[in-house]
């Protein structure tokens, strides 16, 4: 949508021009995460980074590189106008521990040799060749590693559940159905580096005793889609999927499923409904779908994020990767900064750095020389959190107590002048509309909820709607099937909770 693909273009023809095709090659690549300095030329070796760059700029650069210079108007400038011609320099780059994120925006997605040659596939030879799937999972469950899809559950736990269960066909399911406004952590890493995923995928095969895997992507991902297909296709040219994976007598095979869209079918039992075949909706647990999961057979579901975090956990050893991250939380996570900020964009950090470190060091701060005022965290199941939340370090178990969650890793950061009820309308009634309607606190309750916040909106409302409103709140939440009914109030507590008299300025207003 930023126009790369006609730069690319523009960059070859300039290279051709100059009778530099030979000696540079052009690759598209994934995301660099800087999204709003977009699109980004990155070259290589001599690490000079443009961003901004249009097809009309192609001949300078390719006449500078000739020349070797630098063409200083498409180099990054802060706001104070400092110039940063190098990536790892510029404090978008600088703050963060780019670790799963380290071949998006350096390789070609679409080439299984870019990823075998930066170590891809390394950690499932050694998996295959020298360890037992118990010793796999032991490595997981030492390591620490929690599902990032946002329940934060151990996932060697998970896996050891699966193994146990008895049964001779068992499941893997990645879990691509990323569907939270303000999330594409997901999306980046499916575009930019989708083999890695596959590889978590044939690891927890291995240690789990599964033949087969299933991806569920959202319809909306179409470049994640057409990646994840090319991905496949070349592992199974490789003889990394199918029988007898690098002679270890393993065999493992991936199927691709579009999801059509349903907010809901990213909840673990209406994922698996919607891969049978059926109507996405939840189900009521337990079992657990480790031991009645797809078609009732043992089932690992696994997020896309947990997923690769995986071959990184084998090849660093699970020492190691506990020194990243928090005792409880070990690891990095990827948050994907969007709203009122600087920089918006895709970022990866150590779990437990503070929400100040994330918000104004890496992204920027508030653009617009505006100030902070509120963060959403997680999604439509998450809440706000404000300028005394800052230091706050981000991980799964600080935000809890606050009624918030690191859910997947969306970030909504919000202005000055954003209204909080508003913002609470706004998510209220993406789950309204995304309620499945099995259950009716939810199906009644979450339009019910709307209503009452449209009309404080409009300023019309009394001041028994807002208890009518929070009695509602916890009956939905205590009382729903499934995680959305469950979580769907959050925003609306939570911003009750930090900006209750912006709710009563709309009702006192009227008055
Ligand atoms: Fe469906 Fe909402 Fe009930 Fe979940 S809580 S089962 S989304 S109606």
């Amino acid at each position: 949508s930023a126009g790369s693909a006609q730069l690319a273009a523009a960059l070859q023809e300039a290279l051709a021009e100059t009778g530099m095709t030979a000696a540079v090659t052009v690759k598209i690549t994934g995301c660099h995460g800087f999204c709003e300095q977009g699109p980004i030329v990155h070259i290589k070796p001599a690490d000079i980074f443009y961003t901004r760059v249009k097809p009309t700029d192609a001949r300078a650069i390719v006449q500078h590189l000739a020349d070797g210079k630098i063409l200083e108007r498409l180099v990054y400038r802060d706001s104070t106008g400092r110039p940063y011609p190098r990536m790892a320099e510029i404090p978008f780059y600088a703050g963060q521990t780019m670790l799963l994120l380290s071949r998006c925006g350096h390789i070609d997605p679409e080439q299984i040799a870019d990823y075998v040659a930066t170590g891809g596939y390394r950690s499932l030879t050694r998996v295959l060749q020298h360890m037992t799937p118990e010793q796999v999972i032991e490595e997981i469950s030492l390591s620490g590693l929690r599902g990032r899809g946002g329940a934060g559950f151990p996932t060697g736990k998970k896996w050891q559940a699966a193994r146990r269960a008895a049964g001779d066909i068992k499941y893997i399911i990645c879990n691509a159905d990323e569907g939270d406004p303000g999330a594409f952590m997901d999306r980046s890493l499916l575009e930019g580096d989708p083999h890695a995923v596959l590889e978590g995928m044939l690891i927890a095969g291995f240690a789990t005793g599964s033949r087969q895997g299933y991806i569920y992507c959202r319809a909306e991902y179409p470049l994640a889609i057409k990646r994840l297909r090319i991905a496949v296709h070349q592992a199974r040219q490789w003889g990394l999927l199918g029988s007898n994976i690098l002679n270890s007598g393993f065999s493992f095979d991936i199927e691709l499923k579009e999801g059509a869209g349903a907010f809901v079918c990213g909840e673990g039992t209406a994922l698996q409904a919607s891969i049978e075949g059926l109507r996405g909706m939840p189900r009521v647990k337990p079992p657990r779908s480790t031991e009645k999961g797809l078609w009732d057979k043992p089932t690992v579901l696994n997020n896309v994020e947990t997923l690769a975090n995986v071959p990184l956990i084998i090849q660093l050893g699970a020492a190691a990767y506990r020194q990243l991250g928090t005792a409880q939380s070990p690891g990095t996570k990827i948050f994907a900064l969007s709203g009122a900020l600087a920089n918006p964009g895709l970022v990866e950090v150590p779990m437990g750095k503070t929400l100040r470190q994330i918000i104004f060091d890496i992204g920027g701060g508030i653009r617009d020389g505006k100030s902070f005022k509120a963060v959403q965290l997680g999604g439509p199941s998450g809440g706000c959190l404000t300028g005394q939340h800052l230091d706050l370090p981000v991980d799964f178990d600080s935000l809890s107590s606050l009624g918030a969650t690191i859910g997947s890793g969306g970030m909504v950061v919000m202005a000055e002048d954003t209204c909080m009820v508003d913002v609470a309308r706004f998510f209220l009634a993406f789950t309204q509309q995304e309620s499945c309607g099995k259950c009716t606190p939810c199906r009644e309750g979450t339009m019910r909820m709307l209503e009452i916040l449209e009309r404080i909106c409009r300023g019309e409302a009394e001041p028994a709607d807002l208890a009518d409103l929070e009695r509602l709140c916890r009956v939905v939440k205590s009382t729903s099937l499934c995680g959305l009914g469950q979580a769907c109030a959050n925003p609306v507590l939570s911003t009750l909770q930090y900006f209750r008299a912006e709710y009563m300025a709309h009702i006192v207003e009227k008055r």
